[in-house]
């Protein structure tokens, strides 16, 4: 007899996800993580007593939002800090110019005021652009429709690229036309204070989940799946895959046969971007009280541009700032000091006279995690946004992919992994099931292995 009904490989919010759907709704469930804990790509450091995530941070837009409705259901505190999807003026930010003397509120009003303009005549110039098209070609056509000065132009130029970095994490011309299509925020944005892990947990609880287990190879057919698991190999009925687009493209997990037509291309298409996260930590704070942000403008600000104040968050003077795109790249190699030394001498030039001696930094490495391979993937240019929802193509009813980048309308998210988990769990099942079955659900009674954890 088969291992189970259903093996899900990954145990990220999308498998843990479609797992606890399926034991919902009876089916018997093994989920293999590589790993030696879940979340995958939400994960919360607690060392020192203090909450740092280092993967996922923000709900982008919590209205009609599935995933807030599951972090409600379960209980988890959130505080709103809607500034999470660079955004140039809906909450208040802290702006220097390139001379580093802060803007007065006349300047940032103008400012914001262009990049609204701006926004309008690149909406026009993506709807008109043919395929493969690079969002630096309809940026640069916006700007030069709208034949301002060189100065405003270029400060909405720089505020372009930054936004494609932070938001997409890759350099404006890798990234296509199409590639900020869903960066919509419907509501507020808000984080996590207890951490966004408790999600994974909550999710993970009373599941059969196995650590340390790094598949190899899935080979699918008409009679099912056989899963390689170092020198084990487990079978069932179907699979759900749930691996970042980095693993897939990287050969260390191999399909079998090789993923067909339509899945193949839109697969091509996707990349892992480059993403880190810096927080510094404080004695006290020496920046602009009441401010979301501070954000620097003009060339000096190429790489650090933007802090983000986490104070609120748990009382302790925090700032957060990324390394995105050819930032990433660059400092990759670097040692922790090096790239704290960079950062803060960014900081020195609109702070010139505060005492800048963090008690604690941290970096993250995405880019070098074997199980991730990036931070979360962007549409290369010549891709199509409907490549997501293509790489979801379940694949003779035995094979499922899920994952952020499997979500056309929302990718890059964690509420995409959740909505795709959602979704390949209905397709084992081939009927739907309510959302709120996730915290609702009977998982609780089903058979537990105790392997969990
Ligand atoms: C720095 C950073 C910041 C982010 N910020 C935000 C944010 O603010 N808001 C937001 O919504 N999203 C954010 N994201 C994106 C978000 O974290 C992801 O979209 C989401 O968590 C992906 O979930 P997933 O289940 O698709 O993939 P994952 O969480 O990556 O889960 C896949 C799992 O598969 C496992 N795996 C990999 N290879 C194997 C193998 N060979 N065998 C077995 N298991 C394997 C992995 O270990 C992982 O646990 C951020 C990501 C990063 C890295």
């Amino acid at each position: 007899m088969n291992e189970a009904d259903c093996i899900v490989v990954g145990a990220g919010v999308a498998g843990l996800t479609a797992a606890r759907l399926l034991v919902a709704a009876g089916r018997r469930v093994v989920v293999l993580e590589a790993r030696h804990r879940i979340g995958g790509r939400t994960h919360s450091d607690r060392r020192g007593g203090l909450v740092t995530d280092r993967g996922a941070s923000w709900i982008h837009g919590i209205d009609g939002n599935p995933l807030y409705s599951a972090v409600r259901a379960f209980g988890m505190p959130t505080m709103e800090l809607t500034v999470g999807s660079y955004q140039p003026d809906s909450r208040p930010i802290a702006y220097y110019g390139p001379d580093g003397d802060r803007l007065d509120q006349a300047q940032v009003d103008r400012f914001a005021a262009d990049v609204h303009a701006f926004d309008e005549r690149l909406a026009r110039a993506i709807a008109e652009s043919p395929r493969g098209t690079s969002y630096e070609t309809v940026a640069e056509e916006a700007l030069a429709d709208l034949a301002w000065p060189a100065d405003r132009v270029e400060r909405v130029r720089e505020f372009v690229r930054h936004r494609t970095e932070e938001q997409y994490g890759v350099w404006i011309g890798e990234l296509d036309a199409h590639g900020l299509d869903d960066d919509q925020v419907e509501g507020d944005e808000v984080v996590l204070p207890e951490g966004f892990d408790v999600l994974a947990m909550r999710l993970g609880e009373g599941l059969d989940v196995r650590l340390e287990h790094v598949v190899t190879r899935v080979h699918w057919g008409s009679d099912g799946v056989v899963v390689t698991c170092g020198d084990r190999v487990l079978r069932a009925d179907r699979a759900i895959v749930t691996v970042p687009v980095g693993v897939l493209k990287s050969g260390a997990l191999v399909i079998d046969p090789p993923l067909p037509e339509p899945l193949a291309g839109a697969l091509d298409g996707l990349e892992m971007n480059t993403f880190e996260k810096v927080f510094l930590r404080f004695p006290r704070r020496f920046w602009a009280p009441d401010v979301y942000a501070l954000r620097r403008q003009g060339p000096a600000a190429t790489w650090w541009h933007s802090w983000y104040d986490l104070t609120p968050l748990h009382g302790v003077p925090t700032l957060l700032t990324f390394a995105a795109g050819p930032c990433a790249r660059a400092i990759r190699d670097w040692t922790d000091e090096a790239i704290t030394a960079s950062v803060l001498a960014a900081l020195r030039e609109i702070h010139p006279d505060a005492d800048l001696a963090p008690t604690s930094v941290e970096i993250t490495r995405w880019q070098d995690d074997p199980f991730s391979r990036g931070s979360y993937a962007y549409m290369s240019v010549g891709s199509a946004t409907d490549d997501h929802d293509l790489l979801a193509t379940p694949l003779g009813g035995v094979l499922h992919l899920a994952g952020e980048a499997t979500w056309t309308e929302d990718p890059a998210t964690v509420t995409a992994a959740l909505r795709s988990g959602h979704r390949a769990a209905e397709n084992v099942l081939g009927q739907q099931v309510a959302i709120e079955t996730l915290w609702n659900g009977d998982v609780a009674g089903m058979d537990r292995r105790g392997r969990f954890g």
